[in-house]
């Protein structure tokens, strides 16, 4: 079985369009912190990222008007300065981070200013596709074939195909289960194992609905967790957070299926969240070893599931 993980960068461009921040930390230095002291703990286990970024991150400045098709005001927060004086809108640095480690990571496209791919006209998606490929091309020296649609809002297979996309995450709400099944998943897990699929030239992964790298139970990056979470002692919170990641893999290996997880980049960037996150690159590093998994970035996860289907034809 594969075990996959992907990573939303987005910083500020993540929740633009609402134009409110409390989740960030000001100067997005939590944010970086908690990057570094991720990419450290992949090099030292040999674990690869598939992290997925705003295109307008790699920008290192602008003039805060990109004249695409989208929506009049769609680009209202952008500050059209620079990193130094807003670093939650741009984040050159971050990505060259990523490209420049030992470990394999794959940086792959959150579109370019964090458009929902599924309300946005056809023109606006191909814009956003395409201004985010020529920035991949300019600083990575390739395309990427790998994109994780904002707030999984479904966008146009077509489209995709035209942008040189491959593969595509995507989530599975498991929320009609009932209130009491959703809560239980959430704290205890099982995660649901659901296997990739070849939809119109596309490969699907799919994931949950809510991060599952990260516990619900802990605060996500600046923001605490919902209040009934709260009563319960933090440390219990994050013993049952390493219990529902390793259960994710047993569920996955129990049925011989696959496993993907994510978060974005700010729920991580707290001292609650970090524990369970940094023991399990370690258990998955572990188990690797044994041949019980392997570990795929979006971009291999692609590769093996086309050259089984094609084996299959
Ligand atoms: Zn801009
Ligand atoms: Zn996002």
């Amino acid at each position: 079985m594969a075990v996959t993980i992907s990573i939303e960068i987005e910083l500020g461009w993540g929740v633009h369009d609402v134009g409110e921040y409390p989740h960030l930390s000001e100067d997005g230095d939590a944010e970086r912190a908690a990057l570094r002291r991720l990419l450290d703990r992949c090099d030292a286990v040999g674990v690869p990222i598939s992290f997925d970024v705003v295109g307008h991150l790699f920008e290192a400045d602008c003039g805060g008007d990109h004249d695409g098709p989208h929506r009049p005001g769609w680009f209202e927060n952008d500050p059209g300065t620079d990193a130094a004086r807003d670093p939650l809108f741009y984040a050159p640095e971050l990505v060259r981070e990523i490209l420049d480690r030992p470990t394999d990571h794959e940086v792959c496209t959150h579109t370019y200013s964090h458009v929902l791919c599924g309300d946005a006209d056809r023109e606006t998606v191909a814009w956003e596709l395409d201004r985010a490929q020529s920035i991949h091309r300019d600083v990575t020296g390739e395309e990427t074939t790998s994109i994780v649609p904002p707030r999984h809002s479904r966008p146009p297979s077509p489209a995709l195909r035209e942008a040189g996309i491959e593969v595509m995450r995507m989530s599975r709400d498991t929320s009609d289960r009932g209130r009491a099944s959703r809560l239980k998943e959430l704290v205890v897990g099982p995660h649901p194992v659901f296997e990739p699929a070849f939809v119109d030239g596309v490969v699907e992964t799919y994931c949950t609905s809510y991060p599952s790298l990260t516990s619900s139970t802990l605060p996500s990056g600046q923001q605490p967790p919902l209040g009934p979470f709260r009563a319960l002692p933090v440390g219990l919170r994050q013993r049952l957070h390493r219990q529902y990641l390793s259960r994710a893999l047993d569920a996955a290996a129990a049925r011989d299926g696959d496993c993907h997880l994510w978060c974005h980049l700010y729920d991580l960037s707290n001292d609650a969240q970090w524990p369970g996150v940094s023991s399990f690159l370690g258990e998955l590093a572990t188990r690797r070893a044994r041949g019980e998994l392997a570990v795929r970035t979006m971009a291999k996860l692609n590769d093996a599931v086309r050259a089984e289907a094609q084996t299959r034809a």
